[in-house]
């Protein structure tokens, strides 16, 4: 079967080198026979931008990609989301999370410092691929306390309880075209929020579901990302969802070894467009064999 993959960029800034060359790679590896799609991930309304969104298109048009439509955009399919939260409550997997971050931080102090750390809070120590580990502390809350709080409005996400889902899925692996077969250890997150305090949804959840909605068959996205694949796997077997394969391609350095990212160096590509370069240049800057590769620094814009 030919493969479809899929760029899916979030609109919360200007898209730079390394996006062109994740975007071209999705491409690419789509071949003449798949299908390269477009999603834009925009479910954070706090940054996302309709600007940005309208860049993007602009700047792959001029990069000369071409991709399938409708185009799909997160920010309209929150009650697909909602219906998927739905289905992990209903198998009692998720819990309501009050907390603010400093009271985790608080709690993490407090058991840090504890002479007994509560038993099984943190599996491989206090942090994990995206920094502090929930301690647990509304785990074990009571219903009563539960509807307490949210009668009064307090606000709150929804966390995985990540022990009972991987008891109820047993063990999961998949294939990583540069890794080989992985095998998932999600419990390296804890208990990740799955629902936002702010919005029916998280990054995990509306890319693991569009991902099988959209029918990719093969997700490559920079190799940074590769740690949550294990959430993502765990994620399609609670759904009964199909598990694509994945290649998680290595990043394009700046000259500092660091990776290119809006902050630092990356120049964006409106910003070389609008210096004069053509999508030939941008081509040859970010190379394209498939390996790590260098940028070579100093664009000169002038
Ligand atoms: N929206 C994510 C980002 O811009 C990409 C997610 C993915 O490729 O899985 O970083």
């Amino acid at each position: 079967m030919p493969p479809v993959t899929r760029f899916a960029p979030s609109p919360t800034g200007l898209l730079h080198l390394g996006h062109a060359y994740s975007a071209q790679f999705a491409a690419e590896a789509a071949g003449l026979d798949g299908q390269f799609l477009l999603r834009i991930e925009g479910i954070d309304g706090g940054r996302s931008r309709p600007e940005f969104e309208a860049a993007i298109y602009e700047d792959l048009a001029w990069l000369g990609l071409e991709w399938e439509t409708p185009v799909r955009r997160q920010a309209e399919h929150f009650s697909e989301y909602g219906a998927a939260v739905a289905g992990l409550q209903r198998k009692g997997l998720l819990y309501p999370c009050f907390c603010t971050r400093s009271d985790i931080q608080r709690e993490i102090a407090n058991a840090a410092s504890a002479p007994h750390p509560p038993l099984g809070v943190f599996v491989n120590g206090p942090f994990g691929p995206e920094g502090a580990i929930y301690p647990g502390t509304c785990r074990h809350m009571t219903s009563a306390e539960q509807h307490q709080r949210m009668d009064a409005g307090t606000p709150y996400a929804l966390r995985l309880r990540m022990d009972d889902a991987m008891t109820r899925t047993g063990p999961l692996s998949w294939h990583d075209e540069v890794m080989g077969e992985m095998h998932a250890t999600p419990d390296i997150f804890g208990d990740v929020v799955l629902a936002r305090k702010d919005m029916p949804a998280s990054y995990h959840l509306a890319c693991t579901w569009d991902d099988a909605l959209q029918g990719v068959t093969l997700v490559t996205r920079g190799e940074d990302l590769a740690p949550v694949t294990h959430i993502h796997r765990l994620l399609q077997a609670l759904w009964s969802l199909p598990t694509p394969q994945y290649h998680h391609h290595a990043l394009l350095m700046g000259h500092d070894g660091k990776k290119l990212s809006k902050r630092d160096q990356a120049p964006t590509l409106r910003a070389l467009r609008e210096a004069g370069k053509t999508k030939e240049d941008v081509m040859k800057l970010i190379g394209f064999d498939k390996t790590a590769h260098v940028f070579e620094g100093h664009i000169d814009l002038g």
